[in-house]
C-alpha cells in the first residue's frame, strides 16, 4: 500500500529537518562529554553530567538512526509500511511519530521484547 506522493513530500522535509537538528545536536554534545576538571568534586560533577550527556547521546544517536531510516525507506518507496507486518501505519500514527517503522502493534510487541523504540515519549521518563 502506497501513501499520496505528495505527503511523502511533506515527510520527507520533515525527517530531513529532524535529521539536522539531531545532527547538530550531537555535535553540539561531543563538546559536553569531553569537558575535564582537575577538581575532584568538579569532577564526580562532571561525570554525572557526562553519563546524562552520554544517554542523552545514545537516545538521540537512536532516533537519528531511526529518522534517517525513514529518509531511505521514502527513498525506496517503502515509508509508511510497517517493516514486520507490511501493513500501512497509520496516518494518525506517522503523523507522531514520522520516523516509525512498525505499526503501533509491532511496536508494542517490539517493545516489550526491548528492542528498539519506535518513539521517544517514555525514554524521557526512564532516563531521569
Ligand atoms: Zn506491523
Amino acid at each position: 500500500m502506497k501513501t499520496a506522493s505528495n505527503d511523502m513530500h511533506g515527510f520527507q522535509e520533515i525527517l530531513e529537518l529532524k535529521r539536522t537538528e539531531l545532527v547538530g545536536v550531537l555535535r553540539r554534545r561531543d563538546g559536553i562529554a569531553i569537558e575535564k576538571s582537575a577538581d575532584q568534586m568538579d569532577e564526580i560533577q562532571y561525570a554525572s553530567e557526562r553519563d546524562l550527556a552520554i544517554q542523552n547521546v545514545d537516545r538521540e544517536s537512536a532516533l537519528l538512526r531511526q529518522v534517517q531510516a525513514g529518509l531511505r525507506r521514502i527513498h525506496d518507496g517503502s515509508f509508511g509500511t510497517c517493516i514486520e507486518c507490511e501493513w500501512a501505519i497509520s496516518p494518525k500514527r506517522l503523523a507522531a511519530v514520522p520516523w516509525a517503522s512498525r505499526c503501533i502493534k509491532c511496536q508494542e510487541a517490539a517493545d516489550r521484547y526491548g528492542q528498539e523504540r519506535g518513539d521517544e515519549s517514555e525514554d524521557l521518563v526512564n532516563a531521569a
